[in-house]
């Protein structure tokens, strides 16, 4: 073994070690920066090792050009986009970076069979490299389109913004899926003729049509599941990318990636209380109409009147949304909490696991408004105190308030837990206007007959309250 392999070793355990560290403390939000800082050291060590490798140093001048372009062009389009991206705009951008992920798995598994058939000797032939190889394309791939359509979604882009309906969807999605396999069959056999290419191409475009036929289907409240699930996904991808080129360090983040992954897919699952399955497999179905029965007009109320109930309410639930995210209301409902205590009224967040658009949305915002880690609580903790709670303030919530999730079984939703708001004694409901939410369905809370809805900006609506309680 050369000295450069025993370096590049040993830097490889240094990475990892890094990367596992970095994730413990990305879990807490107090620790998350320095475990973003720990997981970036990582990876600039992972690349050095990389860069210092007896591979790299063997393609000479040219091929430490081609590495450099590349790093400075992904840093030049990495640093000015990730500078512009308003923070509404972060989860399409991590569902891009997402697919990226997958992509650059799928085209080193790419080069890695082009090489293969160029007859390097720095590749094994035989059946184990090129199936993680196949694999590698085929989980790759299904992250980068999948992640595209799931960017649209979250985009709101208005031809992904709907579920479309394919009919016998599972049936087309197996036979794809058939398709790829056979591909892999094709170049393992035969990996050195065209035959070979014939199946690296084969697995190439049925994998990028899976990823589309797969999410392209999924309905607007089971996102969350299905963006985990991505997550996990472009992790698997590059630690299969790892056996093929025998890089340790991506086998190794590769499955951390995974892990947190599939993890992170599983808590989504219980947070809407269905089966993975249930939600891949299931086909697109009708939405609930709003307009089955009277038609009932919310009710509204002024910043004034409101601003007197509030003073007189012992206890308060704040439910936050997306809208909050939207309004960046997070410094405005830190104040009102603070005014609403220092009355001696009780305050309390009800946070649900899939409000907003990314996994801790609310809990990360909350956390930078410097709202005490012990007043958010989960919907869980808070739905048996909400019928003793004088106000739920829901601020630019809908779909996780909607009661249409627990006694309407047409409805898309139906199933999801929610947070109860509507068992609260007054509910009050700042939004802007008459917009759904994600799942685009309308929800019965905003007319019962102890919802006010306060319209206009969350931001706005909260500290003209402020104000009205430092006038007092
Ligand atoms: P919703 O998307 O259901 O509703 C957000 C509401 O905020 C809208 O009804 C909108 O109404 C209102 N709003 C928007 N901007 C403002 C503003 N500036 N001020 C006040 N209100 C505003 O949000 P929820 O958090 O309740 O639910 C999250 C949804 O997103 C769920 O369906 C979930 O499945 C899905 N999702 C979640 C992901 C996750 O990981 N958390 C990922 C992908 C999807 P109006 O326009 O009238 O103001």
């Amino acid at each position: 073994m050369e000295i450069q392999d025993i370096i590049c070793i040993l830097l490889y355990m240094a990475a990892s070690v890094f990367f596992i560290m970095g994730i413990k403390k990305l879990g807490r939000a107090d620790t998350a920066r320095q475990g973003n800082l720990m997981s970036s050291i990582g990876m600039a060590i992972a690349v050095i090792s990389v860069l210092i490798s007896q591979d790299v140093i063997s393609g000479g001048l040219i091929g430490y050009g081609i590495i450099i372009l590349a790093i400075a062009a992904g840093s030049v389009i990495g640093f000015v986009w990730s500078r512009k991206v308003e923070m509404t705009g972060m989860p399409q951008l991590v569902a891009l970076f997402n697919g990226f992920g997958g992509l650059s798995s799928m085209l080193v598994a790419i080069s890695q069979f082009c090489a293969l058939k160029g007859g390097s000797d720095k590749i094994g032939t035989d059946a184990f490299t090129s199936i993680t190889l196949g694999l590698t394309i085929v989980i790759g791939a299904v992250a980068f389109t999948g992640s595209l359509i799931a960017w649209g979604k979250l985009a709101g882009l208005k031809m992904f913004k709907k579920p479309i309906n394919i009919p016998a969807k599972n049936v087309i999605n197996a036979v794809i899926g058939v398709i790829a396999i056979l591909g892999i069959v094709l170049y393992t056999i035969a990996p050195e003729d065209g035959l070979g290419l014939a199946g690296i191409l084969i697995t190439t475009i049925s994998s990028l049509v899976l990823g589309v036929t797969m999410v392209i289907t999924i309905g607007g409240g089971d996102m969350p599941v299905i963006i985990s699930f991505l997550n996990a996904l472009s992790g698997l991808a590059a630690a299969f990318a790892g056996f093929p080129i025998g890089n340790t360090v991506l086998i190794v983040s590769g499955c951390l990636v995974g892990a947190s992954g599939v993890i992170l897919t599983l808590i989504m699952c219980k947070a809407m209380n269905k089966s993975f399955a249930s939600l891949l497999f299931k086909t697109v179905k009708k939405k609930s109409s709003a307009a089955s029965g009277e038609h009932k007009e919310p009710k509204s109320m002024s910043i004034e009147d409101a601003y007197l109930i509030l003073e007189a309410a012992r206890s308060v639930v704040f439910i936050p949304g997306y809208g909050m995210a939207v309004a960046q209301a997070q410094h405005a409902v830190k104040e009102l909490c603070d005014v609403l205590e220092e009355n001696g009224c009780e305050v309390n967040f009800a946070i649900h696991p899939v409000a907003g658009r990314m996994p801790g949305h609310m809990n990360v915002l909350l956390a930078e408004a410097n709202v005490p880690y012990e007043q958010l609580k989960t919907a869980d903790e808070m739905n048996p105190q909400m019928a003793n709670t004088d106000v739920a303030i829901v601020i630019g919530a809908n779909d996780v308030v909607n009661p249409a999730a627990i006694n309407d079984e047409s409805s898309p939703i139906y199933g999801m837990p929610i947070v109860n708001a509507y068992e609260a004694r007054t509910v009050f409901v700042l939004k802007r206007g008459q917009g759904t939410g994600f799942s685009g369905i309308e929800n019965p809370l905003f007319t019962n007959d102890n919802t006010i809805m306060i319209y206009g900006d969350a931001k706005q609506t909260v500290s003209q309250l402020v104000v009205e309680f430092d006038n007092d």
